[in-house]
């Protein structure tokens, strides 16, 4: 018989150090690392029943019993700190909660070790027998009634947590988890049922026996309802390992928990990420403060090291808000590089790369937009369509290389001559355009003079060579009072205009009126089908 226990708590002190050294290694999560704490205690309170049952006298009972003492005054707190962080009744043991809980444990832990000077806990000791096994028995003091009540008391919590959590949760695969946790409690409290009530008879330490059984329905949920999940363990690590730094908000906007690369943006910041109210945390950063407490997603920007960095911050919201007690998760993402990637992607996209100005597509685009601004505002607008002067020719004398030299000159001297806030672009080989805001048609005309003036006194060096270029140029306008007209409308005018430039000699301003319209459809009509 006292083999077969011995045996059978020595196993069951070897499962509980294997799996407290398995959870301490897998365990980040708080809950793990409890649960890591309450079965390195339960190993040590059973190794001391193995070795009070092999004592040949009460002096070394005496003393493993004080061994036991090492690791039982914490089980039953930290079955119930596995059990609050387990539920998620709290996330995290926060320090106030941790000292609360634990005084009690501490307290008896110090009471039992120094107990031959005050017998607070044990009165007196006596070696006895029952089923042929050495055991002891007891006088029980204040403080050991103090202890047991606090013990019965966090097991009982347990047990109503595991309850709760069963009956809240539908998922089945949870629900099966709380059944095997209740029952494992349950099963402990019971042990310790059976010590108060009965030790004073036959010193048989119930607990001791119980537990081992304890730990195999709880070692069973981990095998077969993969209690201490994978599901947890891998959102956990995504979680933790995002790229995105992430925040869990809960009401009162306090931080619940944060990732580490939630930690680095805020230590770049010289922040510091605990437990109390963002107010608190980021009273001396108001901006992030207010994205952090907003519901929407925001940008931040802040110079890290000397280099600007672009953060986008998102929200989601977590479950229901409607009680008021905002509880959301913030994401952190370092856009700056993307930011950076995507402003050089529109600039590839919109501009023309020869001259520098506007593409085609970009500028009809810019065109379209401010000639809607200008209807609305009633504004003026006027269009240049501008062309090259026998470029075929530059290209052909001097080549293609020489040819776009000649464009990017007149890319720089267009940018040059006119103002700033004027829309300029390249529609295409040597055709250009340029927007005038806030522009009638007379002055676009002076405009349009001084810059073909500008042109041909313009001389572009080719190596040796000096080349002389001239440039003609047709303008309209947005007609007054006629909001039906579309940018295209403008640019094919102007694009008469120029036309009739080409057509009266070249090197000269042309602005588009009436007539070119009935010259154009009578060109049409004439143009065989
Ligand atoms: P016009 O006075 O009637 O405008 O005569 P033009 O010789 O300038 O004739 P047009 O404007 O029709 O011809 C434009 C020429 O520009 C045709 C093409 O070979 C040349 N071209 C178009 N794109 C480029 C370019 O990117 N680089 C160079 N070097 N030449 C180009
Ligand atoms: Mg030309």
């Amino acid at each position: 018989m006292k083999i077969l226990i011995s045996v059978y708590l020595l196993l069951g002190a070897a499962l509980c150090q294997f799996f407290s050294a398995y959870f301490y290694a897998k365990g980040r999560i708080s809950y793990r690392k409890a649960f890591s704490f309450l079965l390195l205690c339960l190993s040590v309170y059973l190794f001391g029943s193995l070795m009070i049952i092999n004592s040949d006298n009460l002096q070394e009972m005496i003393f493993w019993n004080q061994i036991q003492y090492l690791g039982l005054p914490f089980i039953s707190v930290l079955w119930l700190v596995v059990a609050l962080i387990y539920t998620r009744t709290i996330y995290t043991l926060k320090n106030r909660t941790a000292l609360l809980l634990f005084v009690v444990p501490v307290i008896t832990f110090f009471i039992r070790l120094t107990n031959p000077w005050h017998h607070l806990f044990y009165t007196s000791f006596e070696a006895t027998q029952a089923f042929g096994i050495n055991t002891m028995l007891m006088e029980r003091g204040f403080w050991y009634y103090v202890n047991i009540s606090y013990t019965i008391l966090c097991l009982l919590l347990t047990i109503v947590i595991y309850l709760l959590g069963y009956l809240k949760n539908r998922a089945g695969d949870t629900r099966n988890h709380f059944v095997i946790t209740f029952f494992a409690s349950l099963f402990t409290l019971i042990g310790i049922m059976l010590l108060l009530f009965t030790l004073d008879d036959q010193g048989i330490d119930y607990t001791a026996l119980i537990i081992p059984v304890s730990l195999l329905t709880i070692s069973y949920g981990i095998i077969k309802h993969d209690f201490l999940e994978i599901r947890t363990l891998a959102r956990d690590t995504i979680f933790e390992n995002n790229i995105a730094g992430m925040v869990i908000l809960g009401p009162g906007g306090r931080i619940i928990d944060f990732n580490k690369a939630a930690r680095d943006f805020f230590g770049k910041l010289n922040i510091s990420l605990d437990n109390y109210p963002l107010e608190r945390i980021l009273d001396r950063e108001l901006e992030l403060l207010e994205i952090f407490k907003s519901k929407g997603d925001a940008d931040y920007a802040v110079v890290i090291n000397g280099e600007k960095h672009i953060f986008e911050i998102d929200t989601v919201l977590l479950g229901n808000n409607q009680d008021g007690n905002m509880k959301m998760l913030k994401s952190i993402r370092d856009v700056t590089e993307e930011r950076k990637i995507r402003e050089e992607l529109k600039v590839l996209a919109t501009t023309d790369s020869l001259s520098g100005l506007c593409n085609r597509t970009e500028f009809v685009s810019l065109a379209q937009r401010e000639l809607a601004r200008a209807k609305k505002h009633n504004g003026e607008l006027s269009l240049l369509m501008m062309d090259l002067d026998s470029f075929k020719h530059i290209n052909d004398t001097y080549g293609h290389m020489a040819g776009d030299v000649v464009i990017r000159e007149i890319g720089n001297l267009i940018k040059s001559s006119f103002r700033k806030t004027n829309i300029v672009g390249r529609l295409g080989g040597d055709e250009f355009a340029v927007l005038l805001k806030n522009t009638s048609l007379p002055e676009a005309k002076k405009a349009a003079e001084q810059f073909r003036t500008t042109v041909a006194e313009t001389k572009v060096i080719i190596g040796e060579q000096e080349i002389g270029l001239t440039i003609s140029i047709g303008a309209a306008a947005k007609s007054e009072n006629d909001d039906s007209s579309s940018i295209e409308d403008i640019l094919r005018k102007a694009d008469d205009a120029l036309y009739e430039a080409k057509a009266k000699g070249r090197n000269c301003v042309v602005i588009w009126d009436d007539g070119m319209e009935d010259a154009a459809t009578a060109i049409d009509e004439s143009l065989p089908v």
